[in-house]
C-alpha cells in the first residue's frame, strides 16, 4: 500500500514534524498560502488550545521543506465557496504561481482552505494546472477518487481509529491522511505521532509515497489537462 500524508497551513510546528519526518524516511507533501507568510515569522489571527500558532517565515520555508512536496491551499486562505468566481480564481491561481516560483518545482496539488469548496470552485482550480485537490471528507476508500477535484482523504492523523482506517485502506492500495503540526499542543502528542510515523516506515506492507505521484502514475493528470 501507498501511504501520502499532508500537512496544512505552514506553520512553525512544521519544523518539529520535519524533523520527526526525516528521521524516520517519510514522505509528505505541504500545502502553503504563499500570502500569509512574512519574510520572517509571524503570529497567526488564530490560537489553537490556547497556544500561539505561527506562520513560518517565507525566507526558511525553502530549506525547511527540501526533499519534500508542496502544494497550494490558495494565496490567503479564503472561504472559496463564499468568494465570487473572480476573487476565486485569482486567489488560486496567484498561489499556484508564486508557490512555484519560490519553491522551483511543478505544484501540482491544492487542499480547499477549511474545506470549502463548490462546483465553480472545482472548476478554478481545475482550469488553474492542478491534477488534484483536497477535502477534509473522510472515506474508507480514497483512490482513485471518482473525481480528482474532490480527493477524499481517509482520516485526520487524530482520529482514534487510524489504524482501523489504515487497515481498511488496504483495499485500494492507498491511505491519506492529513492535519496541522499545530495540532500537537505536547511531548506527549508528538511521541505518539511519531511512533505513528515509524510503524508506517517499518510496514514491509506500505511505502511512503507523493500524493501528486498518484494521479500521474494513474494517468489521471492527462485526463485533467485533457478537460480544462
Ligand atoms: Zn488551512
Amino acid at each position: 500500500m501507498v501511504v501520502v500524508q499532508c500537512w496544512d497551513d505552514g506553520v512553525t510546528n512544521d519544523v518539529r514534524l520535519v524533523e520527526i519526518l526525516r528521521r524516520h524516511g517519510a514522505k509528505a507533501t505541504f500545502n502553503l498560502n504563499p500570502g500569509l507568510h512574512s519574510k520572517g515569522r509571524v503570529e497567526t489571527r488564530f490560537k489553537y488550545k490556547g497556544q500561539t500558532v505561527s506562520r513560518l517565515g517565507w525566507d526558511e520555508v525553502r530549506d525547511l521543506y527540501s526533499g519534500f512536496t508542496i502544494a497550494n491551499h490558495s494565496l490567503s486562505h479564503p472561504d472559496l465557496a463564499n468568494c465570487s468566481m473572480a476573487d476565486a480564481r485569482r486567489n488560486v491561481k496567484e498561489g499556484r504561481d508564486r508557490l512555484q516560483q519560490h519553491f522551483n518545482q511543478p505544484i501540482l496539488g491544492f487542499a480547499y482552505p477549511g474545506g470549502s469548496y463548490n462546483d465553480n470552485v472545482k472548476q478554478v482550480v481545475r482550469e488553474a494546472g492542478h491534477t488534484y485537490a483536497r477535502t477534509v471528507v473522510p472515506v474508507a476508500q480514497c483512490f482513485p477518487p471518482a473525481d480528482p477535484m474532490e480527493f477524499h482523504p481517509n482520516c485526520h492523523h487524530e482520529v482514534t481509529d487510524f489504524w482501523d482506517c489504515y487497515e481498511k485502506a488496504r483495499e485500494s492500495g492507498v491511505f491519506y491522511f492529513w492535519g496541522h503540526s499545530y495540532e500537537m499542543i505536547n511531548d506527549q502528542m508528538w511521541s505518539l505521532f511519531e511512533e505513528k510515523i515509524k510503524r508506517i516506515s517499518n510496514d514491509s506492507g506500505s511505502e511512503w509515497g507523493v500524493v501528486a505521484d498518484l494521479f500521474a502514475w494513474a494517468g489521471l493528470s492527462r485526463e485533467c489537462k485533457g478537460t480544462t
